[in-house]
C-alpha cells in the first residue's frame, strides 16, 4: 500500500525535486546575468555622460587657456598697466570680456594690486592674493600660465582664473587675469538628472548639477557601497583626458537619497586640472529591470514546472487506468476460465448422466418389455388350470357325443348321430378359438398404432376370462357395443388392457353372491372413445387409490397377485396417447376409465 502510493507520487516527488531547485537556479542566473547586463548597458550610459561631461568642462576652460598669453602680448595692454591707466584698462578689460565670453578680464601690477576689471563692482573683482590665493600670480610671474580655481557658494558657481605675466624690455611689468564662470559647465551638466560633480585634489566640489554640493566634500554626500575598479581608460575615449587619466567606477549611496537603489559612479581624472569628474548613474532601474526578468524567468519556470506537474498527473492517471483495466481484464479472463472449467465438467456431468440415464431407459425398456411377457406368462398360469377345465368338459362332451353318435349310427338313427356330430363340431370350433386365442396372447405386442376395432378385443378378452367366470359366479353385464367404433392403438394390447381391468374386477367381486362387473363402450362428442369396466366390489381405499398403478403393488395374497396388471394398462394406454383412471363406479365399487382417441377422428385431424 505504502509503495503503491509511493510510486503514484513518484512523478510528483520527481518534479517538485527538480522543479524547486530549477526555478530557484533560473532566477539566480537570470538574476545574476540581468543585473549584468544592465549593469553594463548603466555603465556603458555612465562612462558616455562623463566622456562628454568631462569634454563639456575641459572645453570651456580651454576655450580660455589661451586669453590672458594673448592679451599681455598687446602693446596697448602693456602700455596702460605701465601708465596704471584705470580708464583705459577698465575699457580694455570689458571689450575683451565682452568679446572672448568670459567673466571678467582684469589687469593687475606687479604686486597684485588691481589697475583696472572689466567688472564694475568692485566686490567681485579678482584680488591676489587674497581672493585666489597666491600661486596663479606667482605662476604668471614665473613665466608660466596661472591658474586657479575661485570657490562657489550653493548660490554662484565656482570660477577658473588664468593669469599671465605682461613683460616690457625691463621684464614683469604686471598680470593679466581672465576669469571663466564655471556655471556654463553646471548647465550643461544640468540636462543629466543624475549627478555629476568635479572635485579638485583636495576632494571638494568645485562644479556640480546640485548646486548645493558645490564647495562640500564629495563624502559628505556620497557613500561607497563597494569597492572600487580602477579601469585605465583607453586614449581618445574620454576626449581630452589622454593618456595616463585614470578612470573608476564603483557603487555608491547617495546621502539624502530616499530611494534605496544604489548609484553606479564612474570617475576619471583630468590631469592638467588635477581634478576628477564623476557621473552617477542611477542603478535602480537596471535592479528593478533585473528584478523584473527574474520575476517573469521564475514565473514561466513556475509555469513550466505546473505543466509539468499536470502532465506527470495525466500521466499518472493514465498508468493507473491502464493498470485497472489490466486488472480488470485478467479477472475477467480468470473469471471465464473458470466459469468455461465449470462448464464444461457440468456439461460432462451431464453427458454421463444422459448416459446412464439412456443406458437406465434401455434397461428399463427391456425390463418392461420383459415385465409384459412375464406377466402374460403369469396370467397364462393363471389361466391354464382353467383352460384345461375347459378344454376337458368339451372333450368328455364330444368323446361321449361321438360314442353316442356311433351307437345312434348302429341303431341306424343317423340323424340323432348327425345332430350329435354338429354339437361336436360346435364344440371344436370353440376350442379352436380359444387356442387361436392364446396363440396371439402370447405373442409379443408391436408398437405402431392403428386403427383398432374395440369390439373383437373386449370379446376375445371376454372370452379368455369365461373360465374364471364361470367360477366365481359373478355375472358380467357388457353394454351392446357399437362394432364401427374403432380406437387408435393395437390389437393385442387394447385387448390386454380390457383383460388386466376385467379381471381384477372379477377378483374385487369374488366371493359376493350377487357379484356384478360391468363394462360400458361409448363415442364421447369430442371424438374420444370411453371404455368403463366398473364393479359392486369393495372399491379402493384412499392410501390404496394412489398407488395402485405402481409396478408391483397389490394387496392380494402371494401368488395371486404380481401387482403388474394396472401398471402395465396404464402404459400401455399412455403409449396409445390415452388416458387410464380408477375412480369409485355407481354400482358401490371400484370403476377405471380408460379414454382413448377415436381411430377416425384422429385420422381427420392427422388429414
Ligand atoms: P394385481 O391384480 O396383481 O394385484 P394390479 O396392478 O392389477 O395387480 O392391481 C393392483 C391393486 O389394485 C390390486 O392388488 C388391488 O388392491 C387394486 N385393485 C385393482 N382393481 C381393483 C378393483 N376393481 N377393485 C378393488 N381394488 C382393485
Amino acid at each position: 500500500m505504502l509503495m503503491r502510493k509511493a510510486r503514484r507520487h513518484g512523478a510528483h516527488l520527481l518534479v517538485a525535486g527538480i522543479a524547486l531547485p530549477a526555478v530557484v537556479l533560473v532566477g539566480w542566473i537570470t538574476f545574476v546575468t540581468a543585473d549584468r547586463l544592465f549593469g553594463a548597458e548603466v555603465v556603458t550610459r555612465a562612462d558616455a555622460i562623463l566622456s562628454v561631461q568631462s569634454a563639456t568642462l575641459e572645453r570651456q576652460l580651454d576655450k580660455f587657456r589661451l586669453l590672458p598669453p594673448l592679451l599681455a602680448q598687446r602693446p596697448d595692454v602693456r602700455a596702460l598697466i605701465a601708465a596704471r591707466d584705470r580708464d583705459k584698462g577698465e575699457r580694455t578689460a570689458a571689450i575683451a570680456a565682452g568679446m572672448a565670453g568670459a567673466d571678467e578680464v582684469a589687469f593687475l601690477d606687479r604686486q597684485g594690486v588691481l589697475i583696472a576689471t572689466s567688472h564694475l563692482v568692485p566686490r567681485l573683482a579678482i584680488v591676489y592674493p587674497q581672493d585666489i590665493g597666491p600661486l596663479p600670480f606667482a605662476e604668471a610671474l614665473e613665466g608660466r600660465l596661472g591658474r586657479a580655481y575661485r570657490q562657489g557658494t550653493p548660490q554662484a558657481p565656482g570660477s577658473y582664473v588664468f593669469a599671465s605675466a605682461v613683460r616690457d624690455e625691463t621684464g614683469v611689468i604686471g598680470v593679466v587675469a581672465v576669469r571663466v564662470s564655471l556655471a556654463e559647465v553646471e548647465q550643461a551638466w544640468a540636462l543629466t538628472p543624475a549627478p555629476i560633480v568635479a572635485v579638485d585634489a583636495d576632494g571638494s566640489i568645485v562644479a556640480s548639477n546640485r548646486a548645493e554640493w558645490r564647495g562640500q566634500k564629495l563624502g559628505t554626500h556620497v557613500q561607497a557601497t563597494g569597492p572600487r575598479t580602477v579601469r585605465q581608460r583607453v586614449a581618445g575615449e574620454s576626449g581630452r583626458s589622454g593618456p595616463g587619466g585614470e578612470a573608476g567606477a564603483m557603487t555608491v549611496r547617495i546621502n539624502g537619497d530616499d530611494r534605496s537603489a544604489p548609484y553606479l559612479m564612474v570617475d576619471c581624472t583630468l590631469p592638467v586640472l588635477d581634478w576628477r569628474i564623476a557621473a552617477f548613474a542611477d542603478l535602480s532601474d537596471a535592479v528593478s529591470q533585473a528584478r523584473k526578468a527574474t520575476a517573469i524567468a521564475v514565473l514561466l519556470m513556475l509555469l513550466l514546472s505546473g505543466g509539468a506537474w499536470v502532465a506527470a498527473d495525466r500521466r499518472q492517471a493514465a498508468l493507473r487506468r491502464m493498470r485497472e483495466n489490466r486488472l480488470s481484464a485478467l479477472r475477467l479472463e480468470r473469471k471465464v476460465r473458470s466459469r468455461t472449467r465449470d462448464l464444461s465438467e457440468a456439461n460432462r456431468r451431464l453427458a454421463e448422466e444422459v448416459r446412464e440415464r439412456e443406458a437406465a431407459e434401455a434397461e428399463l425398456r427391456s425390463m418392461q418389455a420383459d415385465l409384459v411377457q412375464a406377466a402374460k406368462m403369469a396370467t397364462l398360469g393363471q389361466m391354464s388350470a382353467a383352460l384345461s377345465h375347459e378344454f376337458n368338459q368339451p372333450l368328455a362332451a364330444i368323446r361321449s357325443t361321438a360314442d353316442n353318435a356311433r351307437l345312434f349310427i348302429e341303431r341306424e338313427k343317423p340323424e340323432r348321430a348327425l345332430s350329435g356330430l354338429d354339437r361336436i363340431v360346435g364344440m371344436v370350433e370353440r376350442m379352436a378359438e380359444i387356442s387361436r386365442i392364446l396363440k396371439g396372447f402370447s405373442r409379443r405386442a408391436g408398437t405402431d398404432l392403428k386403427p383398432t376395432a374395440v369390439k373383437p378385443a373386449l370379446d376375445e378378452a371376454v372370452m379368455l376370462l369365461s373360465p374364471r367366470l364361470k367360477q366365481s359366479g359373478a355375472s358380467l353385464v357388457i353394454d351392446p357395443v357399437d362394432p364401427s367404433i374403432r380406437v387408435l392403438g393395437g390389437h393385442v394390447r387394447l385387448e390386454q388392457v380390457l383383460l388386466n381391468l376385467v379381471a381384477n374386477a372379477l377378483d374385487a367381486v369374488e366371493g359376493r353372491a350377487d357379484g356384478l362387473v360391468r363394462v360400458e363402450v361409448r363415442t364421447l362428442e369430442d371424438g374420444n372413445v370411453v371404455i368403463r369396466v366398473a364393479d359392486n366390489g369393495p372399491g379402493i381405499d384412499a392410501d390404496v387409490m394412489a398407488r395402485v398403478f405402481d409396478p408391483f403393488f397389490t394387496t392380494k395374497d402371494v401368488g395371486k397377485g404380481l401387482g403388474l396388471g394396472l401398471s402395465i394398462a396404464y402404459k400401455i394406454v399412455h403409449d396409445f396417447s390415452g388416458t387410464l383412471v380408477a375412480g369409485a363406479a355407481p354400482e358401490g365399487g371400484a370403476e377405471f376409465t380408460v379414454r382413448l382417441r377415436a381411430a377416425d377422428a384422429a385420422l381427420d385431424a392427422a388429414q
